[in-house]
Protein backbone atom coordinates (compact mmCIF):
# COMPACT_ATOMS: atom_id res chain seq x y z
CA UNK A 1 0.00 0.00 0.00
CA UNK A 2 2.36 2.65 0.98
CA UNK A 3 6.17 2.46 0.21
CA UNK A 4 9.70 3.27 2.20
CA UNK A 5 9.52 6.73 3.65
CA UNK A 6 11.60 9.58 2.72
CA UNK A 7 14.14 10.43 5.30
CA UNK A 8 13.29 13.52 6.80
CA UNK A 9 13.37 15.12 10.27
CA UNK A 10 10.40 15.97 9.99
CA UNK A 11 7.33 13.10 11.14
CA UNK A 12 5.27 14.34 7.81
CA UNK A 13 7.94 13.41 5.32
CA UNK A 14 9.07 10.37 7.47
CA UNK A 15 5.21 9.07 7.44
CA UNK A 16 4.13 6.96 4.96
CA UNK A 17 2.52 7.94 1.56
CA UNK A 18 -0.90 7.61 0.33
CA UNK A 19 -0.69 8.16 -3.56
CA UNK A 20 -3.54 7.96 -6.04
CA UNK A 21 -3.75 4.65 -8.37
CA UNK A 22 -4.64 6.02 -11.87
CA UNK A 23 -3.53 4.16 -14.90
CA UNK A 24 -1.98 1.28 -12.92
CA UNK A 25 0.12 3.55 -11.14
CA UNK A 26 0.47 5.03 -7.89
CA UNK A 27 1.29 9.16 -8.39
CA UNK A 28 1.16 12.07 -5.98
CA UNK A 29 -0.82 15.00 -6.68
CA UNK A 30 1.64 17.56 -9.57
CA UNK A 31 0.93 20.51 -6.94
CA UNK A 32 2.03 18.14 -3.73
CA UNK A 33 -0.75 18.92 -1.67
CA UNK A 34 -1.71 16.32 1.24
CA UNK A 35 -3.24 15.63 3.97
CA UNK A 36 -3.21 13.40 7.33
CA UNK A 37 -4.10 10.42 8.11
CA UNK A 38 -4.17 9.50 11.90
CA UNK A 39 -4.40 6.46 13.96
CA UNK A 40 -8.15 6.70 15.67
CA UNK A 41 -6.98 4.80 18.88
CA UNK A 42 -4.13 7.15 19.72
CA UNK A 43 -4.74 9.70 16.99
CA UNK A 44 -0.74 8.82 16.06
CA UNK A 45 0.16 9.74 12.31
CA UNK A 46 -0.44 6.69 10.13
CA UNK A 47 0.72 8.89 6.86
CA UNK A 48 0.44 11.73 4.51
CA UNK A 49 -2.12 11.11 1.68
CA UNK A 50 -2.25 12.93 -1.55
CA UNK A 51 -5.24 15.26 -2.36
CA UNK A 52 -6.51 15.26 -5.53
CA UNK A 53 -7.08 18.12 -7.93
CA UNK A 54 -9.30 18.66 -11.19
CA UNK A 55 -5.86 17.41 -13.22
CA UNK A 56 -5.72 14.39 -11.31
CA UNK A 57 -9.48 13.91 -11.32
CA UNK A 58 -9.64 14.24 -14.45
CA UNK A 59 -6.55 12.14 -15.70
CA UNK A 60 -8.57 9.59 -13.38
CA UNK A 61 -11.56 9.16 -15.35
CA UNK A 62 -9.97 9.72 -18.90
CA UNK A 63 -7.95 6.66 -18.04
CA UNK A 64 -10.92 4.91 -17.27
CA UNK A 65 -12.72 6.25 -20.37
CA UNK A 66 -9.80 4.97 -22.10
CA UNK A 67 -9.43 1.93 -20.89
CA UNK A 68 -13.48 1.40 -21.45
CA UNK A 69 -13.06 1.54 -24.81
CA UNK A 70 -9.97 0.19 -25.24
CA UNK A 71 -8.78 -3.22 -23.61
CA UNK A 72 -11.46 -3.82 -21.45
CA UNK A 73 -13.68 -3.70 -24.15
CA UNK A 74 -13.06 -6.83 -25.85
CA UNK A 75 -12.97 -8.98 -22.69
CA UNK A 76 -15.84 -11.52 -23.20
CA UNK A 77 -18.09 -11.97 -19.53
CA UNK A 78 -16.64 -15.55 -18.95
CA UNK A 79 -13.22 -13.63 -18.81
CA UNK A 80 -14.00 -10.85 -16.44
CA UNK A 81 -16.25 -13.05 -13.76
CA UNK A 82 -12.55 -15.50 -14.10
CA UNK A 83 -10.95 -12.03 -13.28
CA UNK A 84 -13.07 -11.29 -10.76
CA UNK A 85 -12.68 -14.21 -8.94
CA UNK A 86 -8.46 -13.76 -9.48
CA UNK A 87 -8.85 -10.50 -7.71
CA UNK A 88 -10.43 -12.23 -4.81
CA UNK A 89 -7.83 -14.42 -4.95
CA UNK A 90 -5.57 -11.43 -4.77
CA UNK A 91 -6.79 -10.13 -1.87
CA UNK A 92 -6.57 -13.25 0.09
CA UNK A 93 -3.29 -13.77 -0.83
CA UNK A 94 -2.50 -10.11 1.07
CA UNK A 95 -5.16 -10.97 3.05
CA UNK A 96 -2.61 -9.35 6.55
CA UNK A 97 -1.67 -6.20 4.47
CA UNK A 98 -5.68 -5.96 4.30
CA UNK A 99 -6.13 -6.76 7.51
CA UNK A 100 -3.50 -3.95 8.56
CA UNK A 101 -4.52 -1.15 6.24
CA UNK A 102 -8.08 -1.15 7.36
CA UNK A 103 -6.81 -1.09 11.08
CA UNK A 104 -4.66 2.14 10.35
CA UNK A 105 -7.76 3.10 8.83
CA UNK A 106 -10.39 2.44 11.38
CA UNK A 107 -8.97 1.70 14.77
CA UNK A 108 -11.04 -1.23 15.54
CA UNK A 109 -10.00 -4.46 16.94
CA UNK A 110 -8.34 -6.36 14.43
CA UNK A 111 -10.66 -9.76 15.07
CA UNK A 112 -13.40 -7.84 13.15
CA UNK A 113 -11.32 -7.03 10.08
CA UNK A 114 -10.18 -10.83 10.12
CA UNK A 115 -13.33 -12.21 10.79
CA UNK A 116 -16.02 -9.93 8.76
CA UNK A 117 -14.53 -7.30 6.95
CA UNK A 118 -11.83 -8.26 4.93
CA UNK A 119 -13.23 -11.63 3.73
CA UNK A 120 -16.51 -9.75 2.85
CA UNK A 121 -14.77 -7.41 0.59
CA UNK A 122 -12.77 -10.66 -1.27
CA UNK A 123 -16.64 -12.09 -1.30
CA UNK A 124 -18.21 -9.41 -2.97
CA UNK A 125 -16.06 -10.10 -6.15
CA UNK A 126 -16.59 -13.61 -5.72
CA UNK A 127 -20.29 -12.80 -5.70
CA UNK A 128 -20.62 -11.21 -8.57
CA UNK A 129 -18.21 -12.61 -10.70
CA UNK A 130 -20.94 -15.68 -10.36
CA UNK A 131 -24.31 -13.38 -10.58
CA UNK A 132 -22.63 -12.03 -14.22
CA UNK A 133 -22.14 -15.42 -15.48
CA UNK A 134 -25.55 -16.23 -14.98
CA UNK A 135 -27.97 -13.76 -16.29
CA UNK A 136 -30.71 -14.39 -18.51
CA UNK A 137 -31.91 -11.97 -21.23
CA UNK A 138 -35.64 -11.51 -22.12
CA UNK A 139 -36.68 -12.48 -25.02
CA UNK A 140 -40.68 -11.85 -27.50
CA UNK A 141 -42.00 -12.75 -30.21
CA UNK A 142 -44.52 -9.92 -31.17
CA UNK A 143 -47.37 -10.23 -33.68
CA UNK A 144 -47.24 -7.86 -36.96
CA UNK A 145 -50.46 -6.99 -39.68
CA UNK A 146 -48.34 -8.59 -42.34
CA UNK A 147 -48.48 -11.73 -39.74
CA UNK A 148 -44.81 -11.97 -39.98
CA UNK A 149 -43.97 -11.17 -36.54
CA UNK A 150 -40.83 -9.88 -35.10
CA UNK A 151 -38.47 -10.76 -32.09
CA UNK A 152 -37.94 -8.31 -29.86
CA UNK A 153 -34.60 -9.17 -27.21
CA UNK A 154 -33.08 -7.66 -24.96
CA UNK A 155 -28.81 -7.43 -24.60
CA UNK A 156 -27.40 -5.94 -21.16
CA UNK A 157 -23.88 -3.21 -21.50
CA UNK A 158 -21.93 -1.59 -19.13
CA UNK A 159 -23.23 1.65 -18.55
CA UNK A 160 -19.33 3.49 -18.69
CA UNK A 161 -16.89 5.33 -16.03
CA UNK A 162 -18.65 4.91 -12.94
CA UNK A 163 -17.62 7.38 -10.05
CA UNK A 164 -17.77 5.97 -6.58
CA UNK A 165 -17.74 7.52 -3.50
CA UNK A 166 -17.41 5.61 -0.45
CA UNK A 167 -17.69 6.63 3.35
CA UNK A 168 -15.58 5.33 6.00
CA UNK A 169 -17.26 3.26 8.43
CA UNK A 170 -16.43 -0.42 7.05
CA UNK A 171 -14.46 1.18 4.21
CA UNK A 172 -13.38 -2.09 2.57
CA UNK A 173 -16.42 -4.06 2.57
CA UNK A 174 -18.32 -1.04 1.33
CA UNK A 175 -16.02 -0.21 -1.79
CA UNK A 176 -15.78 -3.68 -3.04
CA UNK A 177 -19.65 -4.08 -2.95
CA UNK A 178 -19.56 -1.21 -5.15
CA UNK A 179 -16.51 -1.48 -7.62
CA UNK A 180 -17.04 -5.80 -7.97
CA UNK A 181 -20.32 -5.73 -9.37
CA UNK A 182 -19.40 -2.63 -11.55
CA UNK A 183 -16.34 -4.13 -13.22
CA UNK A 184 -17.85 -7.86 -13.09
CA UNK A 185 -20.23 -5.87 -15.43
CA UNK A 186 -17.65 -4.41 -18.06
CA UNK A 187 -17.74 -0.58 -16.51
CA UNK A 188 -14.56 1.01 -15.36
CA UNK A 189 -14.71 2.91 -11.97
CA UNK A 190 -12.70 5.75 -10.24
CA UNK A 191 -12.97 5.20 -6.33
CA UNK A 192 -12.66 8.68 -4.21
CA UNK A 193 -12.74 6.55 -0.62
CA UNK A 194 -13.37 8.70 2.54
CA UNK A 195 -10.36 10.91 3.76
CA UNK A 196 -10.40 9.22 6.63
CA UNK A 197 -10.02 5.85 5.26
CA UNK A 198 -7.70 5.83 1.98
CA UNK A 199 -5.57 2.42 2.68
CA UNK A 200 -7.85 -0.34 1.54
CA UNK A 201 -8.74 1.10 -1.70
CA UNK A 202 -5.34 2.12 -2.10
CA UNK A 203 -3.78 -1.29 -1.76
CA UNK A 204 -6.17 -3.37 -3.91
CA UNK A 205 -4.48 -1.02 -6.68
CA UNK A 206 -1.56 -2.99 -6.26
CA UNK A 207 -3.96 -5.91 -6.43
CA UNK A 208 -5.34 -5.25 -9.54
CA UNK A 209 -1.66 -4.68 -11.47
CA UNK A 210 -0.86 -8.20 -9.56
CA UNK A 211 -3.79 -10.38 -11.43
CA UNK A 212 -3.43 -8.71 -14.45
CA UNK A 213 -6.53 -5.93 -14.68
CA UNK A 214 -5.77 -3.70 -17.54
CA UNK A 215 -4.49 -0.28 -16.74
CA UNK A 216 -7.04 2.71 -15.93
CA UNK A 217 -9.89 0.01 -15.50
CA UNK A 218 -9.29 0.77 -11.63
CA UNK A 219 -8.62 4.37 -10.30
CA UNK A 220 -8.29 5.28 -6.91
CA UNK A 221 -8.44 9.43 -6.03
CA UNK A 222 -8.01 10.74 -2.68
CA UNK A 223 -9.63 14.21 -1.07
CA UNK A 224 -12.36 15.25 0.86
CA UNK A 225 -15.95 16.13 -0.80
CA UNK A 226 -16.65 19.87 -1.50
CA UNK A 227 -14.38 21.84 -3.90
CA UNK A 228 -12.36 18.34 -3.10
CA UNK A 229 -11.39 14.80 -4.92
CA UNK A 230 -15.67 13.92 -4.21
CA UNK A 231 -16.69 17.27 -6.05
CA UNK A 232 -14.44 16.86 -8.47
CA UNK A 233 -15.69 13.65 -9.56
CA UNK A 234 -19.30 13.54 -9.54
CA UNK A 235 -19.34 16.98 -11.39
CA UNK A 236 -16.90 15.35 -14.21
CA UNK A 237 -19.09 15.16 -17.33
CA UNK A 238 -16.89 12.05 -18.37
CA UNK A 239 -18.25 9.96 -15.58
CA UNK A 240 -21.91 7.92 -16.45
CA UNK A 241 -23.10 7.43 -13.37
CA UNK A 242 -22.64 7.71 -9.43
CA UNK A 243 -22.96 5.17 -6.79
CA UNK A 244 -22.40 6.98 -3.51
CA UNK A 245 -22.29 5.29 0.36
CA UNK A 246 -22.79 8.01 2.69
CA UNK A 247 -25.10 10.36 4.90
CA UNK A 248 -28.07 11.69 3.26
CA UNK A 249 -27.21 15.59 2.92
CA UNK A 250 -24.21 14.36 1.40
CA UNK A 251 -26.51 12.21 -1.53
CA UNK A 252 -28.41 15.67 -2.05
CA UNK A 253 -25.62 17.41 -3.04
CA UNK A 254 -24.63 14.66 -5.44
CA UNK A 255 -27.22 14.25 -6.52
CA UNK A 256 -27.12 17.98 -8.10
CA UNK A 257 -24.10 17.40 -9.12
CA UNK A 258 -25.19 14.58 -11.22
CA UNK A 259 -28.19 16.48 -12.37
CA UNK A 260 -26.04 17.95 -15.04
CA UNK A 261 -26.03 15.82 -17.95
CA UNK A 262 -29.08 13.57 -16.13
CA UNK A 263 -26.07 11.03 -14.97
CA UNK A 264 -28.19 7.96 -12.91
CA UNK A 265 -26.95 7.44 -8.97
CA UNK A 266 -27.14 4.57 -7.23
CA UNK A 267 -27.44 6.13 -3.10
CA UNK A 268 -27.20 4.14 -0.35
CA UNK A 269 -27.57 6.65 2.60
CA UNK A 270 -28.19 7.57 6.18
CA UNK A 271 -30.55 6.10 8.73
CA UNK A 272 -32.40 5.85 12.16
CA UNK A 273 -32.98 2.23 12.20
CA UNK A 274 -35.58 0.83 15.07
CA UNK A 275 -35.49 -2.56 16.64
CA UNK A 276 -39.18 -4.00 18.21
CA UNK A 277 -38.67 -6.39 20.65
CA UNK A 278 -42.37 -8.04 21.55
CA UNK A 279 -42.80 -9.89 24.75
CA UNK A 280 -42.76 -13.13 23.46
CA UNK A 281 -39.62 -12.74 21.72
CA UNK A 282 -36.89 -15.37 23.13
CA UNK A 283 -34.82 -12.17 25.63
CA UNK A 284 -31.54 -14.03 25.61
CA UNK A 285 -31.59 -13.92 21.77
CA UNK A 286 -32.70 -10.17 21.78
CA UNK A 287 -30.55 -8.81 24.14
CA UNK A 288 -27.56 -10.26 21.98
CA UNK A 289 -28.53 -9.53 18.48
CA UNK A 290 -29.88 -5.76 19.95
CA UNK A 291 -26.25 -4.81 21.83
CA UNK A 292 -24.85 -6.33 18.86
CA UNK A 293 -26.27 -3.93 16.48
CA UNK A 294 -26.05 -1.14 18.86
CA UNK A 295 -22.31 -1.32 19.67
CA UNK A 296 -20.65 -3.13 16.73
CA UNK A 297 -17.71 -0.92 15.17
CA UNK A 298 -18.30 1.37 17.72
CA UNK A 299 -22.18 2.36 16.82
CA UNK A 300 -20.43 3.11 12.74
CA UNK A 301 -22.80 0.56 11.31
CA UNK A 302 -25.23 1.96 8.50
CA UNK A 303 -27.90 -0.84 9.31
CA UNK A 304 -27.11 -0.23 13.49
CA UNK A 305 -30.01 0.42 15.35
CA UNK A 306 -30.59 3.56 17.25
CA UNK A 307 -34.31 3.44 18.27
CA UNK A 308 -35.44 0.10 20.72
CA UNK A 309 -39.46 -0.09 21.13
CA UNK A 310 -39.84 -2.75 23.74
CA UNK A 311 -43.42 -4.17 24.59
CA UNK A 312 -43.93 -2.71 28.27
CA UNK A 313 -44.07 -6.40 30.20
CA UNK A 314 -40.40 -6.71 29.73
CA UNK A 315 -39.28 -2.99 29.37
CA UNK A 316 -37.55 -3.02 33.03
CA UNK A 317 -35.70 -6.41 32.17
CA UNK A 318 -34.32 -6.06 28.88
CA UNK A 319 -33.27 -2.17 29.56
CA UNK A 320 -31.26 -3.86 32.70
CA UNK A 321 -29.91 -6.64 30.53
CA UNK A 322 -29.04 -4.50 27.97
CA UNK A 323 -26.85 -1.91 30.51
CA UNK A 324 -25.13 -4.64 32.01
CA UNK A 325 -23.94 -5.78 28.31
CA UNK A 326 -22.94 -2.26 27.54
CA UNK A 327 -20.60 -2.03 30.70
CA UNK A 328 -19.01 -5.07 29.98
CA UNK A 329 -17.65 -3.49 26.71
CA UNK A 330 -14.12 -3.66 26.81
CA UNK A 331 -12.40 -0.44 25.36
CA UNK A 332 -8.53 -0.47 24.97
CA UNK A 333 -5.68 -1.04 22.42
CA UNK A 334 -7.14 -2.47 19.51
CA UNK A 335 -4.43 -5.41 19.03
CA UNK A 336 -4.94 -6.51 22.67
CA UNK A 337 -7.04 -9.58 22.65
CA UNK A 338 -9.29 -8.76 25.38
CA UNK A 339 -10.40 -5.66 23.82
CA UNK A 340 -14.03 -6.10 22.06
CA UNK A 341 -15.03 -2.04 21.62
CA UNK A 342 -12.82 0.46 19.43
CA UNK A 343 -13.14 4.20 19.28
CA UNK A 344 -14.83 6.10 16.92
CA UNK A 345 -13.45 7.62 13.73
CA UNK A 346 -12.16 10.69 14.38
CA UNK A 347 -12.07 13.45 16.56
CA UNK A 348 -14.52 15.44 14.29
CA UNK A 349 -16.54 12.17 14.73
CA UNK A 350 -16.57 12.24 18.24
CA UNK A 351 -17.36 15.94 18.48
CA UNK A 352 -20.22 15.25 16.94
CA UNK A 353 -21.71 12.39 19.05
CA UNK A 354 -20.57 14.18 22.07
CA UNK A 355 -22.66 16.84 20.92
CA UNK A 356 -26.10 13.99 20.70
CA UNK A 357 -24.84 13.18 24.24
CA UNK A 358 -24.96 16.44 25.67
CA UNK A 359 -28.81 17.13 23.88
CA UNK A 360 -29.36 13.61 24.92
CA UNK A 361 -29.20 15.12 28.85
CA UNK A 362 -30.39 18.51 28.34
CA UNK A 363 -33.87 17.74 26.47
CA UNK A 364 -34.57 15.26 29.40
CA UNK A 365 -33.03 11.46 29.07
CA UNK A 366 -32.74 9.22 31.80
CA UNK A 367 -29.05 7.91 31.32
CA UNK A 368 -29.28 4.29 31.88
CA UNK A 369 -25.38 4.27 31.36
CA UNK A 370 -22.33 5.90 29.37
CA UNK A 371 -22.75 9.25 27.98
CA UNK A 372 -19.73 9.94 28.87
CA UNK A 373 -15.76 9.14 27.38
CA UNK A 374 -13.92 6.20 28.94
CA UNK A 375 -10.66 6.52 30.94
CA UNK A 376 -8.07 5.13 28.81
CA UNK A 377 -4.11 4.99 29.94
CA UNK A 378 -1.40 6.68 28.05
CA UNK A 379 -1.41 7.41 24.72
CA UNK A 380 -4.88 6.02 24.21
CA UNK A 381 -6.29 9.01 26.13
CA UNK A 382 -5.60 10.98 22.80
CA UNK A 383 -7.72 8.62 20.86
CA UNK A 384 -11.59 9.47 19.84
CA UNK A 385 -13.23 7.55 22.21
CA UNK A 386 -17.01 7.33 23.60
CA UNK A 387 -18.60 5.41 26.43
CA UNK A 388 -21.32 3.03 24.83
CA UNK A 389 -24.11 4.90 26.37
CA UNK A 390 -28.42 3.65 26.47
CA UNK A 391 -30.58 6.55 27.36
CA UNK A 392 -34.35 5.92 28.21
CA UNK A 393 -37.05 8.80 29.01
CA UNK A 394 -36.93 11.23 25.34
CA UNK A 395 -39.17 12.42 23.93
CA UNK A 396 -40.43 10.91 20.18
CA UNK A 397 -39.23 14.20 19.22
CA UNK A 398 -36.08 14.85 21.13
CA UNK A 399 -33.47 15.47 18.89
CA UNK A 400 -31.12 12.20 19.48
CA UNK A 401 -34.41 10.20 18.62
CA UNK A 402 -35.31 11.64 15.82
CA UNK A 403 -31.62 12.56 13.63
CA UNK A 404 -29.08 9.59 12.96
CA UNK A 405 -26.27 9.93 15.26
CA UNK A 406 -23.53 7.44 14.45
CA UNK A 407 -22.57 5.90 17.35
CA UNK A 408 -22.24 3.41 20.22
CA UNK A 409 -26.09 4.57 21.77
CA UNK A 410 -29.23 3.68 21.76
CA UNK A 411 -32.71 4.98 22.76
CA UNK A 412 -35.15 2.43 24.39
CA UNK A 413 -38.95 3.46 24.97
CA UNK A 414 -41.73 1.34 25.79
CA UNK A 415 -45.12 0.56 23.85
CA UNK A 416 -48.41 -1.31 24.41
CA UNK A 417 -49.04 -2.67 20.57
CA UNK A 418 -48.57 -3.70 17.90
CA UNK A 419 -49.97 -0.93 16.39
CA UNK A 420 -48.13 1.75 18.56
CA UNK A 421 -44.98 -0.50 17.80
CA UNK A 422 -45.50 -0.06 14.02
CA UNK A 423 -46.23 3.89 14.11
CA UNK A 424 -43.41 5.26 15.65
CA UNK A 425 -40.93 2.74 13.70
CA UNK A 426 -42.56 4.70 10.78
CA UNK A 427 -42.29 7.78 12.83
CA UNK A 428 -39.29 8.46 10.61
CA UNK A 429 -37.46 10.30 7.40
CA UNK A 430 -35.22 7.86 7.43
CA UNK A 431 -36.14 3.91 6.10
CA UNK A 432 -32.98 1.18 5.85
CA UNK A 433 -33.75 -1.39 7.82
CA UNK A 434 -35.33 -2.83 11.17
CA UNK A 435 -35.47 -5.92 13.10
CA UNK A 436 -38.32 -7.57 14.95
CA UNK A 437 -37.82 -9.83 18.05
CA UNK A 438 -40.83 -12.21 18.76
CA UNK A 439 -41.54 -15.69 18.47
CA UNK A 440 -45.20 -14.91 16.89
CA UNK A 441 -44.48 -16.07 13.29
CA UNK A 442 -47.71 -14.20 11.96
CA UNK A 443 -46.90 -11.71 13.77
CA UNK A 444 -43.54 -11.32 12.36
CA UNK A 445 -44.66 -11.21 8.78
CA UNK A 446 -47.39 -9.07 9.57
CA UNK A 447 -44.88 -6.25 10.96
CA UNK A 448 -42.73 -6.64 8.54
CA UNK A 449 -44.61 -6.09 5.70
CA UNK A 450 -46.15 -2.38 7.93
CA UNK A 451 -42.36 -1.05 8.21
CA UNK A 452 -41.21 1.25 5.66
CA UNK A 453 -37.76 0.20 5.09
CA UNK A 454 -35.29 -1.08 2.62
CA UNK A 455 -34.10 -4.27 4.62
CA UNK A 456 -36.24 -6.48 7.88
CA UNK A 457 -34.52 -8.76 9.59
CA UNK A 458 -36.50 -11.01 12.03
CA UNK A 459 -34.73 -12.48 15.15
CA UNK A 460 -31.55 -11.95 13.83
CA UNK A 461 -28.97 -8.67 12.51
CA UNK A 462 -27.09 -7.93 10.16
CA UNK A 463 -27.29 -11.70 8.22
CA UNK A 464 -26.72 -10.95 4.73
CA UNK A 465 -27.20 -12.68 1.32
CA UNK A 466 -25.13 -11.25 -1.05
CA UNK A 467 -27.32 -12.25 -3.42
CA UNK A 468 -30.68 -9.99 -2.25
CA UNK A 469 -31.72 -6.65 -2.63
CA UNK A 470 -29.84 -4.08 -0.67
CA UNK A 471 -30.99 -0.71 -0.12
CA UNK A 472 -33.02 1.90 1.74
CA UNK A 473 -36.54 3.23 1.55
CA UNK A 474 -37.25 7.49 1.75
CA UNK A 475 -34.38 9.47 2.80
CA UNK A 476 -32.17 5.77 3.21
CA UNK A 477 -31.54 5.75 -0.30
CA UNK A 478 -32.24 5.67 -4.00
CA UNK A 479 -32.19 2.01 -6.00
CA UNK A 480 -31.35 -1.43 -4.91
CA UNK A 481 -27.63 -3.00 -5.45
CA UNK A 482 -26.95 -6.90 -4.56
CA UNK A 483 -27.38 -9.89 -6.74
CA UNK A 484 -29.00 -9.42 -9.99
CA UNK A 485 -30.45 -6.08 -8.65
CA UNK A 486 -27.26 -4.43 -9.00
CA UNK A 487 -26.86 -4.96 -13.02
CA UNK A 488 -30.04 -2.19 -12.74
CA UNK A 489 -27.85 -0.04 -12.17
CA UNK A 490 -24.14 -0.90 -13.51
CA UNK A 491 -25.79 -2.62 -16.65
CA UNK A 492 -27.78 -0.27 -19.77
CA UNK A 493 -30.69 -2.64 -20.83
CA UNK A 494 -31.20 -2.53 -24.46
CA UNK A 495 -33.59 -3.83 -26.68
CA UNK A 496 -32.99 -5.30 -29.89
CA UNK A 497 -36.24 -5.55 -32.19
CA UNK A 498 -36.32 -8.31 -35.40
CA UNK A 499 -38.85 -7.74 -37.96
CA UNK A 500 -39.18 -11.15 -39.52
P1 LIG B 1 -20.23 11.35 4.17
O1 LIG B 1 -21.46 11.59 3.40
O2 LIG B 1 -19.70 12.42 5.04
O3 LIG B 1 -19.01 10.98 3.19
C1 LIG B 1 -19.11 9.89 2.29
C2 LIG B 1 -18.21 10.17 1.10
O4 LIG B 1 -18.72 11.28 0.38
C3 LIG B 1 -16.78 10.52 1.47
O5 LIG B 1 -15.90 9.90 0.55
C4 LIG B 1 -16.77 12.03 1.31
O6 LIG B 1 -15.49 12.57 1.05
C5 LIG B 1 -17.67 12.21 0.12
N1 LIG B 1 -18.28 13.55 -0.02
C6 LIG B 1 -18.67 14.40 0.96
N2 LIG B 1 -19.22 15.51 0.42
C7 LIG B 1 -19.19 15.35 -0.93
C8 LIG B 1 -19.62 16.15 -2.03
N3 LIG B 1 -20.20 17.34 -1.86
N4 LIG B 1 -19.43 15.65 -3.28
C9 LIG B 1 -18.86 14.45 -3.48
N5 LIG B 1 -18.43 13.65 -2.47
C10 LIG B 1 -18.59 14.09 -1.21
O7 LIG B 1 -20.48 10.01 4.98
P2 LIG B 1 -19.51 9.32 6.05
O8 LIG B 1 -19.49 10.18 7.25
O9 LIG B 1 -18.23 8.95 5.38
O10 LIG B 1 -20.28 7.96 6.36
C11 LIG B 1 -21.27 7.83 7.33
C12 LIG B 1 -22.65 7.92 6.70
O11 LIG B 1 -22.78 6.89 5.73
C13 LIG B 1 -23.79 7.67 7.68
O12 LIG B 1 -24.82 8.57 7.39
C14 LIG B 1 -24.23 6.24 7.36
O13 LIG B 1 -25.56 5.95 7.69
C15 LIG B 1 -24.01 6.21 5.89
N6 LIG B 1 -23.88 4.82 5.43
C16 LIG B 1 -24.93 4.27 4.75
C17 LIG B 1 -24.84 2.95 4.31
C18 LIG B 1 -25.96 2.29 3.56
O14 LIG B 1 -25.77 1.21 3.03
N7 LIG B 1 -27.14 2.89 3.50
C19 LIG B 1 -23.67 2.22 4.56
C20 LIG B 1 -22.64 2.81 5.27
C21 LIG B 1 -22.75 4.14 5.69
Amino acid sequence: MVDTPVIDKTAAARAARFRHFIDGEMVESADGRMFEKRRPFDNSLVGMVSEAGRAEVDAAVMAARNALNGPWKGISVEERSDMMRAVADGINKRFDDFVEAEFNDTGQPKTMMSHAFVPRGAANFKSFADVVKSVAGEAFQTPTPDGAGAINYSIRKPKGVIGVISPWNAPFLLMTWKVAPALACGNTVVVKPSEETPGTATLLGEVMNDVGIPKGVYNVVHGFGPESAGAFLTEHPEVDAITFTGETRTGTAIMKAAAVGTRDVSFEMGGKNSALVFADADIDKAVEGLTRSIFLNCGQVCLGTERVLVERPIFDEVVARMKAVAESLRPGHPEDKHTNFGPLISQEHRDKVLSYYAKAKAEGATIVTGGGVPDLPGDLAKGSWVQPTIWTGLADDASPVREEIFGPCCHIRPFDSEGEAVRVANDTEYGLATSIWTSDLSRAHRVAQEIDVGITWVNSWFLRDLRTPFGGSKQSGIGREGGVHSLEFYTELRNICVKL
